[in-house]
């Protein structure tokens, strides 16, 4: 499968469903559960991901277990992967797109490490671990399998979101 924009058009839109699905293909492998995934041009965001049950991160507290920071950890990973998708589908992101995901990734690293170096370090690691997974060949089928279809029906459920990912993601054929 290649990487070739379906489009000029569309090469705008595509991008935004790269970007939601990128955070959707991750969050079904992590185990973050989803009531839907959309793109949208009308309002201040470009897409949204209704989640099942939302991970407050103000709560007190989670930051004392390693089960809590793993989880955490996951969560901030999940937040980057639709900025590391972007990247891979063309030239860098659009940060304007990505302020929330950027909002919350900063508040929850800050609660994991606290010295400067060690915490700007931290979240050089966590975007690694975004791009390495958007890098990954079946990731992206299924990321670029789920965008195709974001762009026909501007919203999935989660359900549907989640035959469409493993669909492509199953599939070895290349053609
Ligand atoms: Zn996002």
């Amino acid at each position: 499968m290649t990487d070739e924009p379906i489009g000029e058009l569309e090469d705008e839109e595509m991008r935004d469903a790269i970007h939601e699905a990128g955070h959707a293909v991750h969050a079904l492998l992590h185990g973050f559960s989803f009531q839907s995934v959309a793109i949208c041009h009308d309002g201040p965001r470009a897409g949204e991901i209704h989640w099942s049950s939302p991970w407050d991160y103000h709560t007190l507290g989670w930051e004392n277990t390693a089960d809590g920071r793993l989880f955490a950890e996951r969560w901030m990973v999940c937040h980057l992967a639709g900025m590391a998708a972007e990247t891979r589908w063309g030239d860098g992101f659009h940060p304007w797109g990505a302020q929330a995901d950027v909002t919350c990734v900063e508040a929850v690293s800050r609660r994991i490490v606290e010295n400067p170096k060690e915490l700007h370090e931290y979240r050089i690691r966590l975007w690694q671990m975004a791009t390495q997974f958007t890098q990954d060949d079946r990731n992206w089928r299924g990321i670029r399998a789920l965008a195709l279809e974001l762009v026909r029906r501007k919203s999935l459920s989660g359900e549907d979101a989640e035959l469409v990912a493993r669909a492509a993601m199953n599939d070895n054929d290349e053609s």
